[in-house]
């Protein structure tokens, strides 16, 4: 049977691998070398130098591909260097759209740093077509999506985005970091790039920072390996072996995931003290019907608003908590929790940040994969 063919739960462990050739090791060895003998000067066995490749980054890359269902993998030092590399790709003057609840670092990349190099960002709420088509010109040269979006879990519709695009000749780039491919798979729905931040579920031991493109069109996966080799942000071995260790484990991590999400999120819903609480599983969420057509289920990334809270309120809580651990990140085997506006979100102004719904109450939970009666307890106390 093909390694290809493979399904999901088989292909996080073995997509794109095999026994290394030397001694067999099932698990590819660490190739802690930035270089490579030759025979003579290009007479090399298809390494170098490790910033152009190295053998455990393409082992991790492989996978990548595998389990996104690409054909190109490519590892970056970390998921923003991951996007530095896309919007490379664009000249003076192009446009880009993307969602109004984007990741904090993603906004400031494309605003601090890119804006003054003649690219311009447009932010809007991508869960309308109609919009996303209004604000569509010759210029638009990328869209920029993320789905679940972060923290706010609005859904977009791959597909339609997707024909939009095709239709305009516009370039799709979709950050896959929250729902991961157990999830949903960007590439299939038409986006033409997939993103990770391989720091969260991937990797899923928040042992590691780490990036990611996959990729199906030949010369695009050209295009990004060379800004990827001109550029430098690449993956090191060490770290490529912690993230193919995480995600032979995806799968079975993922599933738990989304079972305690699903709990923690109707406890939540049914608690007196809270106020709105943002998950896409649940039927009233405004895009679950996006959401049920294009997710298999609805991950462990939850928002929520406590009833009547300020933002001291909302820090309080957060600094009670025991059991979830008050950190930036997402994504690990351990549950998290944040304070958007004091923490991933502050990069975005106030204003910016509440139109799009980012109060100052607003406290997002990941949960990980501890007993869901534990985390119920401790959000219980917090509350209290
Ligand atoms: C963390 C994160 C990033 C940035 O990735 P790093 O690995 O921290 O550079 C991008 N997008 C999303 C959705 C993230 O959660």
């Amino acid at each position: 049977m093909s390694k290809q063919k493979l399904h999901f739960n088989s292909k996080t462990i073995h997509g794109g691998q095999q026994p290394d050739e030397a001694y067999g090791a099932v698990m590819p060895p660490i190739y802690q070398t930035s270089t490579y003998a030759q025979t003579t000067p290009g007479g090399h066995k298809g390494y170098e130098y490790s910033r152009s490749a190295n053998p455990t980054r393409t082992a991790l890359e492989r996978s990548l591909a595998s389990i996104e269902n690409g054909t190109y993998g490519l590892a970056f030092a970390s998921g923003l260097s991951a996007i530095d590399a896309v919007v490379k790709l664009l000249e003076p003057g192009d446009e880009v759209i993307s969602t109004n609840d984007l990741y904090g670092g993603s906004y400031r990349l494309f605003r601090q740093v890119f804006e003054k190099f003649g690219i311009q960002f447009h932010f809007t709420g991508l869960q309308d077509l109609d919009v996303l088509e209004s604000k569509i010109t010759s210029k638009t040269k990328l869209i920029w999506v993320e789905t679940p979006t972060n923290p706010m879990m609005n859904v977009v519709d791959i597909s339609g985005v997707s024909e939009l695009a095709k239709k305009n000749n516009i370039l799709l780039a979709v950050d896959n970091t929250f729902a991961t491919p157990y999830i949903q798979r960007p590439l299939d729905l038409g986006a033409d790039i997939v993103m990770h931040s391989a720091t969260k579920y991937l990797g899923g031991h928040s042992d590691v920072v780490v990036g990611a493109l996959i990729v199906n069109d030949k010369k695009l996966a050209e295009q990004l390996y060379f800004i990827q080799n001109a550029s430098g942000a690449v993956c090191g071995p060490m770290d490529s072996f912690l993230v193919l260790r995480g995600i032979k484990t995806l799968h079975v991590r993922m599933q738990r995931h989304c079972e305690n999400g699903k709990e923690i999120a109707q406890y939540l819903k049914a608690h007196p003290k809270i106020e709105k609480v943002y998950w896409p599983g649940f039927e009233d969420h405004p895009n679950h019907e996006i959401a049920k057509k294009q997710m298999s289920d609805y991950g462990g990334m939850i928002s929520f608003i406590p009833k009547g809270a300020n933002y001291k309120d909302a820090i309080r809580i957060v600094e009670q908590l025991k059991v979830f651990t008050l950190a930036e990140s997402l994504g690990g085997v351990e549950s998290l929790a944040g304070h958007p506006a004091s923490m991933t979100h502050a990069s975005i102004p106030k204003e910016e940040r509440e139109k799009s719904g980012v109060v100052d109450s607003l406290i997002r939970l990941s949960v990980g994969i501890e007993d869901a009666r534990d985390l119920i307890a401790d959000l219980e106390q917090a509350l209290e």
